[in-house]
């Protein structure tokens, strides 16, 4: 037996594993990250793109906070596209197909040279705990590691069970084993463990399939970044996408083989993810759509495997090739490898604080999909908090996470942990209160400056970051200072290409206040300061400016919902003496603990009129105790 001591050890190279892994390193913290295979660090397991409306605020905020996601993606971005860009700046979010291959190469290479970061191949299949503390692991090969603080993240692998048709094998996804002895393990822990499941399409031999059938979809050009640091490489070649549809005998061929699926068949128990269902779940539930839109995906640039993204089936191989075969532009396509389901255990987040750390072990944090989440974006975010938080759990240091109105990180966490799930979660802009605040174009403007203090900024980051700052605050003093007087060429331009008369002077800034100006507007009708730099900075500079009305109300909001969100609940409150709560009331309370009333009021069932009647009861406890000392003295 050998033992080893470290700050924090990650279980699992997923993507929650190895974001956690990065931010305990970059913390200085000895950090060890041990993981099953480590050339499949950083697997896609599903569909080889990252972001997508809402989970790419959580990349963007990754990045702000020095995380890989963002960067490792720009690395291997085959196509982008910025989705709802006409529909305003808090829903504007970036779409990245990446090469599966390169996304993989460049996280594990980011990963090997990242100081204070050692990896280790291994399968963990016992936790060390000693009077409630966590203490290290046990690994398949019998060593004994130990650590201050330890990070689970072992997403679908947790007794994970694959379905196609009425075939049932073990494995984590396809190609990897599951976690059976660690889930037996953990099981026999106090611990409320559920299941879960999910699924992936068939994958395509890209060399049959007929593409002067198909609608052909490019990418964004110029290219977007994910990355706020946009670091100067070589871009990936920029390749299309195609789109087809299923069809009338598409869903015949489903209809007539429902009864083979395992999900109908009841060999499921696990809840698929709502917003991405199954073809057969599609066609089943949407009985009056005759057709399906599905985008014909490149999984790389040095692979002929495409990705039919919208056909998630767990049917059998047969009816799987029919399905294909029936679609336009499919006839003659082969299937690579078969689409399937897969069952795993899940964990009920509400066993975790803000800072996933395990309410039941001390030094435990969970993260990714063993939380109830779906999504390389969510367990990665969820990955980088565990390993800040497990860092700073090392050091005995104060945690930190960030709160509903600070990003959406702070959104997801405080969801899970507050409400937990009993389907698979997944972002969206919608499960944001103050979206506008939460844009993805100003993650870096929100968290940076937290990250730099948490010591998981780098130096070029920090620069570049400081540069952006100055050059809006810049930009932002000197269009206060520009005036447009009337009757000038410039103010002539406007009223013939923007219907706007201008009738007494006005500053550039209250012109770019105006819905029909943007910040290219006024670039055509005069010389406006700084037009050199990158589109992002004209674009926030602009958004600042024109929706500043907007966000001042957001924030007064957010300050009068602070003053009760952030006082504090003691956890020896017994809520069956709080007269007025009812009994369903009372019973979440006393089950969950909750820290806060802003916690409290997240508590499915917890209506207002229960914190109103808490908020009274405090009063009360406070000015009872006042007296008492006062009369004491
Ligand atoms: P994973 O990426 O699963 O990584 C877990 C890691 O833990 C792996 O490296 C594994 O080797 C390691 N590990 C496990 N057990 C041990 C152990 N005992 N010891 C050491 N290492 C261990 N998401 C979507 O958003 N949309 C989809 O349509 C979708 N479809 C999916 C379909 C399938 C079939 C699968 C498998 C996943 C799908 N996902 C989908 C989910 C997505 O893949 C996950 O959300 C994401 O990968 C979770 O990241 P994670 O870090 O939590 O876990």
């Amino acid at each position: 037996m050998t033992k080893n001591i470290f700050d924090v050890i990650v279980i699992g190279g997923g993507h929650a594993g190895t974001e956690a892994a990065s931010a305990a390193a970059r913390m200085k913290k000895k950090t060890l990250l041990l993981t099953q295979k480590i050339n499949t660090i950083g697997s896609l397991s599903c569909n080889p793109a990252i972001g997508g409306i809402g989970k790419s605020h959580l990349v963007k905020e990754i990045d702000a906070l020095g995380g890989l996601m963002a960067i490792v993606t720009d690395y291997a971005g085959i196509q982008y596209k910025i989705l709802n860009s006409k529909k305003g700046p808090a829903v504007k979010s970036t779409r990245a197909q990446t090469d599966r291959i390169l996304y993989q190469q460049n996280m594990i290479r980011l990963l090997k040279k990242q100081k204070n970061l050692f990896i280790i191949e291994d399968e963990v299949e016992d936790l060390i705990i000693k009077n409630d503390f966590i203490q290290g692991i046990i690994t398949k090969n019998k060593k004994k590691i130990y650590a201050i603080s330890v990070i689970l993240s072992t997403g679908t692998f947790l007794n994970g069970t694959i379905h196609i048709g009425s075939n049932k094998l073990k494995g984590g996804r396809i190609g990897d084993q599951s976690s059976i002895i660690l889930s037996k393990r953990l099981r026999e822990m106090p611990f409320k463990i559920n299941r879960l499941k999910t699924g992936t399409p068939p994958r395509l031999d890209g060399k049959t399939i007929d593409y002067k059938k198909l609608n052909i979809q490019h990418g964004d050009n110029p290219t977007p970044y994910f990355s706020f640091i946009k670091k100067n490489h070589n871009r990936p070649l920029q390749i299309p996408c195609y789109i087809t549809n299923t069809n009338e005998k598409t869903h015949e061929i489903i209809r007539l083989n429902f009864y083979k699926s395992p999900i109908y068949q009841g060999k499921i128990e696990g809840i698929g993810p709502r917003y991405c269902p199954s073809i057969e779940d599609k066609v089943f539930r949407f009985k009056d759509k005759n057709s399906h839109q599905i985008f014909l995906e490149p999984e790389g640039l040095t692979t002929n495997i495409i990705y039919p993204n919208g056909i998630s089936t767990s049917l059998p191989l047969e009816t799987q090739k029919e399905i294909i075969n029936s679609i336009v532009g499919l006839e003659k396509t082969k299937i690579i490898q078969p689409g399937y389901a897969i069952e795993y255990d899940y964990f009920d987040p509400r066993d975790l604080k803000l800072t996933l750390e395990s309410k039941i072990i001390n030094g435990l944090f969970l993260a990714g999909q063993i939380n109830g989440t779906t999504g390389y974006e969510e367990a990665a975010a969820q990955g980088i908090l565990s390993g800040i938080n497990a860092s700073l759990y090392a050091s005995n240091l104060e945690p930190w996470f960030p709160k509903r109105e600070q990003a959406y990180i702070g959104v997801l966490i405080d969801d899970l942990c507050n409400k937990g799930t009993t389907e698979p979660y997944r972002m969206f802009t919608s499960r944001a209160e103050y979206r506008l605040l939460l844009r993805e174009d100003n993650a870096d403007i929100r968290l940076t400056e937290i990250g730099q203090k948490l010591n998981l900024i780098d130096e070029y980051r920090w620069e570049y970051y400081n540069q952006k700052i100055i050059k809006i605050k810049q930009t932002k003093e000197k269009l206060k200072t520009m005036i447009f007087h009337p009757n000038t060429e410039s103010t002539l331009y406007l009223k013939n290409k923007k219907c706007i008369n201008i009738k007494k002077k006005i500053t550039a800034e209250e012109l770019l206040k105006r819905p029909e100006i943007n910040y290219k507007d006024l670039m055509k009708i005069k010389l406006i300061p700084n037009v050199h730099y990158e589109t992002e900075i004209l674009e926030q500079i602009e958004i600042e400016i024109k929706y500043l009305g907007y966000i001042r109300r957001q924030e007064n909001e957010i300050k009068k919902q602070t003053k009760n969100e952030n006082t504090n609940l003691s956890p020896y409150i017994d809520y069956t003496k709080i007269v007025g709560l009812s009994k369903e009331v009372i019973s979440k309370l006393n089950t969950y603990k909750p820290m806060t009333i802003g916690q409290a009021s997240r508590i499915s069932g917890i209506t207002p009129a229960a914190i109103s009647i808490i908020l009274i009861y405090l009063k009360k406890i406070y000015l009872i105790n006042k007296y008492k000392k006062n009369n004491n003295n």
